[in-house]
């Protein structure tokens, strides 16, 4: 049983290390199926060209977060790289409640809180790259971080890489179709 919520929504959780391609796969995937809801995190970091606040996150100062923090609104909550980064408890209770299907893109240490949490409610899919080389050609070829940021991320990711089989599925991003088909397959199952 679930710690905190009931209802027939359902949870699936994706979790990957920076620069793996999980963006890409999810945005796929949410256009395939637009029944999937995806959660709307917190986060102190800076927006990306791009982005907008209240879409791929709720952009707040660190002041801002903390004070979030000690109200007790997040259902989790984690340090990724330098920033923090939090999930609304209030918007995925009501959304569950609501029979909505949940998406998450979580960091390890969050998906690690999620399934304390939720138990088996939260199907997590880890999606590894084919290597950390690759991972890093990704990154930069992505362009949006500096050499210190890069760093940050490549060291997380060797850390998160020994998790990958921690999880309830793992899809390989090596060829973005081939990955693409096994994270529909899953999902399909899940979702029914
Ligand atoms: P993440 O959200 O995991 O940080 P992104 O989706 O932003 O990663 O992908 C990182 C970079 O790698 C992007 O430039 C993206 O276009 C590219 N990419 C994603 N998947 C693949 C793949 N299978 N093969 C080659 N490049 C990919
Ligand atoms: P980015 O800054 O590249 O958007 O995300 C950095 C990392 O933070 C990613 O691994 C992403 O999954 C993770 N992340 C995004 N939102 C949350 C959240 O609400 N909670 C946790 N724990 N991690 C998150």
């Amino acid at each position: 049983m679930s710690k905190g919520v009931t209802g027939e929504g359902k949870i699936i959780v994706i979790v990957a290390p920076s620069g793996t391609g999980k963006s890409t796969l999810i945005k796929r995937l949410k256009e395939e199926y637009p029944n999937l809801l995806e959660s709307v995190s917190y986060t102190t970091r800076g927006i990306r060209p791009g982005e907008k606040n209240g879409e791929s996150y709720f952009f707040v100062s660190r002041d801002e977060f903390l004070a979030m923090k000690e109200k007790g609104e997040f259902l989790e909550w984690a340090q990724v790289h330098d920033n923090f980064y939090g999930t609304s408890k209030s918007f995925v209770e009501d959304k569950l409640k609501e029979g909505k299907f949940l998406l998450f893109d979580l960091d390890v240490q969050g998906t690690d809180s999620f399934k304390e949490y939720f138990s088996n409610k939260a199907n997590v899919i880890f999606i590894a790259p084919p290597s950390v080389e690759t991972l890093e050609q990704r990154l930069r070829g992505r362009g949006t971080e500096d050499e210190s940021s890069l760093n940050i991320r490549l060291t997380n990711a060797k850390k998160e890489l020994k998790r990958q089989d921690d999880f309830d599925f793992k899809v390989i991003n090596d060829d973005l179709e081939r990955a693409y088909k096994d994270l529909t397959s899953i999902v399909s199952k899940v979702i029914g």
